[in-house]
């Protein structure tokens, strides 16, 4: 400050100085005059400066300030090192802004700022996708015009500001895609904002669902043999005196009903090994002419001499996979091949190459699929007609493990079929 009087004041003395030297020289009067003049001088170099820094100041950038000296050359160059320190703190702002743009970004879930007035301040991509919401237009409109259904209208009114968002999620489908469920959750933030949390959770739902389905298909499955069974017993219990021959048809038929029910669990537990993750795939090089000719004599067996069984090995390759599961996807494949082929048809079975990929096919001159059932094949529990799947001993799981064995071994299950003249399928393996 000190030092800042001193500067300015030295044009001044030396002005106050020449005009006493002229002073001497001359006269008063001339001093007088000219020290008027040196002092306009300095003001006049003075407002020049002060207009430059106006001019400056209408776009302060560093690299156009103006160059000056004395003084001003002190003013200018913290003028310089401010804007400079202001423009690096801008950018770095800005980069930790957009820092933040790019994590909310990339979070899985939508997120929207939702004003006092239930207006949108700020939105994420996932939440613009979820409500499909326009980012240039729809920002600082109410979310309950952009999004005008019933239940999302009134979970939004319903959910004050100053209620914790740990209440319950609304389920809801959105009108625009309604192939999928969102949760979606309100939590109140900075005193009268909120944040508007959306989840897709159509995948957990459809699993949720297929749980549910499966509970209570193994459940139907179940009750049918038990109830079979139980009323064998009660008739035994209540008629103490029943003939032998009455007796043993009433075992002979509990037996077949616990077969019925021990295949059940035989195939569930099956399932349950094959679609737990923990379980990897134990693969050995597998002899196919040994495994196939095994499925043959089982399916000959299995047949009684009602089919013409035949195998052909075209190919011999040989493949690397689990020789159990491989046993127990073909004969399934062969045994639904002989339960629903009638008595005096012809069943193919059949190893061969397709542009270098080995395929195992089952043939036969069956009943035939209609082609609305074939895509739901292999999905648990699924038949096509229930009684005759039930007749021949079948638990609807079969397709569903062949699926799953094909998927452990890389392979495609291929079905084509033709109503009343047969159906084929085969699976075809990477090369
Ligand atoms: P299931 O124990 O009922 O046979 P699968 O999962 O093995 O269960 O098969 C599902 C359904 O596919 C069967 O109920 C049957 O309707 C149909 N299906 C499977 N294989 C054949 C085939 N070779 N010919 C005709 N229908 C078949």
């Amino acid at each position: 400050m000190h030092d800042f009087w001193i500067r300015v004041s030295i044009p001044v003395a030396l002005s106050a100085l020449a005009a006493l030297v002229i002073w001497g020289m001359f006269s008063a009067a001339i001093a007088l005059v000219s020290m008027l003049v040196l002092l306009l001088i300095v003001m006049a170099y003075h407002a020049r400066q002060l207009f430059k820094l106006g001019e400056w100041l209408k776009d302060a950038r560093p690299e156009t300030i103006p160059e000056a000296g004395g003084i001003w050359d002190e003013v200018f160059s913290q003028l310089y090192k401010m804007v400079k320190k202001h423009n690096q703190t801008k950018q770095k702002l800005a980069e930790e802004l957009q820092h933040m743009e790019q994590a909310t970004a990339a979070l899985p879930e939508g997120v929207a700022i939702l004003n006092e007035a239930n207006r949108l301040e700020w939105f994420n991509p996932i939440a613009q996708q979820h409500f499909d919401l326009d980012a240039e237009h729809d920002i600082m409109q109410d979310i309950t015009y952009l999004v005008r259904q019933p239940e999302f209208v009134e979970y939004i009114h319903e959910s004050p500001s100053g209620k914790s968002g740990l209440g319950k999620p609304l389920l809801m489908r959105p009108l625009r895609h309604a192939d999928m469920v969102l949760s979606i959750r309100l939590i109140p933030y900075g005193g009268d904002k909120r944040l508007l949390i959306t989840r897709d959770i159509t995948q957990f739902e459809r699993v949720e669902a297929m749980r549910r389905d499966f509970v209570a298909n193994v459940s139907h499955e179940l009750r049918t043999p038990l109830t079979v069974v139980n009323g064998f017993v009660e008739n035994l219990q209540d008629m103490p005196d029943l003939g032998q021959d009455d007796a043993r048809r009433a075992l002979h038929l509990m037996a077949e009903q616990t077969r019925r029910m021990e295949n059940l669990v035989a195939d569930l537990l099956t399932l349950s090994r094959l679609e737990n993750d923990q379980s990897p795939l134990r693969e050995e090089t597998v002899d196919m002419s040994a495994l196939l000719d095994e499925i043959y004599r089982d399916g000959r067996l299995l047949s009684g001499k009602k089919h013409t069984l035949q195998l052909e090995m075209q190919s011999k390759a040989k493949l690397l996979g689990n020789r159990e599961e491989l046993l127990s996807a073909f004969g399934n494949l062969l045994g639904n091949a002989i339960r629903y082929t009638p008595e005096g048809g012809a069943i193919l079975l059949s190893w061969s190459e397709r542009d270098g990929q080995p395929v195992f096919s089952v043939q036969d001159s069956g009943i035939g699929i209609a082609p609305e059932h074939i895509p739901r094949l292999t999905e648990r529990f699924y038949r096509v007609d229930r009684s005759r799947s039930r007749e021949t001993g079948g638990t609807g799981l079969g397709l569903a493990i062949v699926k799953h064995i094909a998927i452990r071994h890389q392979a495609k299950l291929e079905i084509s079929s033709e109503v009343g003249k047969g159906s084929t399928f085969a699976l075809v393996f990477p090369v």
